[in-house]
């Protein structure tokens, strides 16, 4: 069959009910994951593979393996923990396993009889009584009957709502064998898949959907097949083309360029308490020329923690207000907020110039003032959290926004904010502002759509925090250095990481060592401050240890970013194995800000393995933020250095952007050859892969 004229496949037009049993209702809850068509369902891609090709023994068995187990039935009981556990314990001469289940009928538990044989799948973990499986998939297997194993590895689909796996397998079949008569076009340039030695693109949809029984298992699970390095490029491709195509509409979006005002920049400069830095002045300049422009500026930031990145934003926020436009400033956290506020008060005030307030904590009254005040133009400068950009605020005459920390708002935040500021055909320049220092690959596949400035240099006099790794078993003297530090006039803080992103757990972490520090610890004066506090309470905590009421701050990661406490020169991180390096490398950046030097304590619980022992190490090593980021790279694998949920990074079907990292140069050249004379092909690898849903559409 022949492809059409703009480069899709035929197989894109076949509606899903063509397909046998799909009917309306099914058609509809596969839309919601993207499959509107059969050439969708190809690539709905297995989100991972479920290894069921053999028998693991019961002794060799690791947490955190899914796998499939053969074992006698020793013992069925239910236990009350809360509520009703049904435990049944198997044996298949090795060793011991659990399987435990939360919901059971009174049939199933009558079913494990001792002595049957159960074959189950499921994840091993270890719990209160060893190693178990809770809630596994299971079967009671008769005398004659062997474990039903496949001979090739599972695929498992992206489940949604009424849509089990079978029938993902069913209709991904139906699409593979239609896709023999007509398979989707090769969109990359034939030149790069030879250079690259790429395997056609049927080709590896096929494999993925179906991995043949050869299949190198291993390969397969961590993502590193040459089948899905195929397919993650082209989707790489795919976002880093939407991305620079926003990049290119910014060019031909009119903004208002910011000219005015040097003299009042320069006096500003002149009167700070410091000399910006060299990098510093040469960020400032490249922000300046870009306000210039009547284009809108969309440029990041990246600067290590305490490189001094506020400055610079003050800086442009006053270039704004001396043009007669208002500025925005937001920040991910009200501390960090308020903190700007704060400053930027400071700074301002002897100007004239008096920052409006906005917060979703705000009382109506107060709010209803910032808003009339933003309205009028006579708030010159705006700080607040995200509720700068709900609905019911409106900027006479915005034109700069400013978003610090920007790894917790994604690229669909920032488009909204830009929305947001447009008026009488100006869109705002933007200036994002980022501490976590990424490394430059990931850099260009997750900012594709901004240019970057990089403030590589720290304040002089800053001395390198000391860091050292000590088990949790020394805690006794990790006390005592707290209690002689703090003596000497100093102030510390003693960090509780986040537990399994549960806000409930991680203020019981922080409460148990709070409590023990009091009691520890009776002559000083000791602050708590965690997630589950109202944001006054957090702050009015975060004050006292800023005015130095409070000696010892206690704290959940609530204060990662952006606290500002000279005085304080030590900080003790509990449960650091946890924590990615670079949130440890942003948490201690919080300590050495004075002329003391400064130390962190990570506290680790033993024993720990060698890539934690490396991870922790690399942090003993070094003091750059960008050395501990490609390490944490390098070291994790497949992971999440851009943070957790909170990064608004897209998601990927099968690209790993810390995994595939290394994919991203070419990437980036095959993306500049197909936007020179093969837009229609760039157009329709972003359809492919992002749908019509894509809103930066127009490659
Ligand atoms: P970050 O880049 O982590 O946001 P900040 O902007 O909070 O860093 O700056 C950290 C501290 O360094 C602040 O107390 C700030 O006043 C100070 N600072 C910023 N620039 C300089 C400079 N050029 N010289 C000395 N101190 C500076
Ligand atoms: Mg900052």
């Amino acid at each position: 069959m022949q492809a059409s004229s703009d480069g899709q496949g035929p197989l894109v037009q076949v509606p899903l009910t063509e397909l046998k049993g799909v009917g309306p209702a099914l058609a509809t809850k596969l839309e919601k994951l993207g499959v509107a068509r059969v050439e969708d369902l190809l690539f709905l891609l297995p989100l991972r593979y479920e290894d069921r090709t053999q028998l693991v023994r019961i002794g060799a068995l690791v947490p955190g393996q899914r796998c499939l187990v053969t074992g006698e039935v020793l013992l069925a009981e239910t236990v009350y923990r809360g509520r009703r556990n049904l435990l049944v314990r198997i044996s298949d001469g090795s060793g011991q396993l659990t399987l435990r289940f939360f919901h059971f009928s009174r049939q199933q538990q009558a079913q494990f009889q001792a002595g049957l044989t159960v074959s189950c799948f499921g994840e091993v973990r270890r719990g209160s009584a060893g190693l178990e499986m809770i809630h596994p998939e299971y079967r009671l297997l008769r005398d004659d009957q062997a474990t039903a194993m496949s001979d090739s590895l599972t695929p498992i689909y992206p489940a949604t709502e009424g849509v089990q796996q079978g029938r993902l397998r069913n209709l991904t079949d139906q699409a593979l064998r239609l896709m023999q008569e007509s398979p989707p076009v090769e969109l990359l340039p034939e030149a790069v898949t030879t250079r690259l030695g790429m395997p056609s693109l049927a080709g590896a949809i096929r494999y993925l959907h179906r991995p043949p029984p050869d299949a190198n298992i291993e390969e397969m699970l961590a993502g590193r097949h040459p089948c899905q390095q195929r397919l993650a490029f082209e989707e790489l491709l795919a976002h880093y083309l939407s991305l620079r195509s926003l990049r290119a509409l910014a060019e031909t979006e009119n903004a208002t360029p910011l000219t005015d005002g040097q003299s009042d920049l320069d006096a500003f400069i002149d009167d700070l308490p410091f000399e910006l830095t060299g990098a510093q002045q040469r960020v400032v300049d490249e922000i300046l020329a870009d306000l210039a422009r009547a284009h809108p500026m969309m440029r990041l930031i990246q600067g290590d923690v305490g490189s001094g990145k506020t400055v610079v934003a003050a800086i442009a926020c006053l270039k704004a207000i001396a043009c007669g436009v208002q500025a925005a400033i937001m920040a991910p956290t009200e501390i960090l907020a308020e903190q700007h506020w704060r400053n930027f008060s400071a700074w301002f005030r002897p100007l004239g110039i008096e920052p409006a307030w906005l917060s979703g904590s705000q009382k109506t009254a107060a709010r209803r003032e910032s808003l009339a005040a933003i309205a009028d133009g006579r708030a010159q400068l705006v700080v607040g959290t995200h509720a700068l950009f709900q609905e019911g605020v409106d900027f006479a005459r915005l034109a700069l926004v400013i978003i610090d920390e920007q790894h917790r708002f994604g690229v669909h935040q920032r488009m909204a904010l830009r929305d947001k500021g447009v008026s009488s055909g100006a869109h705002p320049h933007q200036l994002v502002m980022t501490a976590t220092p990424i490394p430059r690959t990931l850099a260009m596949a997750a900012y594709a759509d901004l240019d970057t400035s990089i403030i590589d240099e720290l304040p002089p006099g800053r001395k390198a925090v000391s860091t050292i790794a000590v088990p949790d078993t020394r805690r006794g003297e990790i006390v005592e250095r707290v209690r002689s530090a703090c003596a000497g006039g100093q102030q510390a803080y003693w960090v509780c990481p986040l537990i399994e992103e549960s806000e409930i757990l991680d203020y019981q972490a922080a409460e148990a060592s709070y409590a023990m520090l009091t009691e520890a610890l009776p002559e000083l004066r000791i602050g708590l401050v965690h997630g589950r506090m109202r944001p006054v309470e957090k702050e009015r905590g975060m004050q006292a240890f800023k005015d130095g009421l409070i000696q010892l701050l206690v704290a959940t990661t609530v204060i990662e970013v952006g606290v500002d406490v000279p005085n304080a020169s030590l900080m003790i991180i509990e449960n650091a194995e946890r924590m990615g390096l670079s949130q440890l490398h942003q948490l201690r950046g919080r300590v050495g800000r004075g002329a003391e030097q400064s130390h962190c304590v990570l506290l680790y619980k033993p024993p720990l393995g060698r890539i934690a022992k490396e991870r922790l190490a690399v942090l003993r090593d070094t003091n750059d933020g960008f050395v501990v980021a490609q390490r944490d790279l390098e070291l994790r694998g497949p992971g999440e250095l851009l943070g957790t949920r909170q990064t608004g990074l897209p998601d990927y079907r099968i690209a790993n952007l810390v995994r595939d990292a290394e994919l991203m140069p070419e990437v980036q050249k095959t993306a500049t050859q197909l936007r020179r004379g093969s837009e229609a092909t760039a157009a329709a690898i972003v359809r492919r892969w992002l749908g019509d849903a894509a809103r930066y559409g127009k490659v």
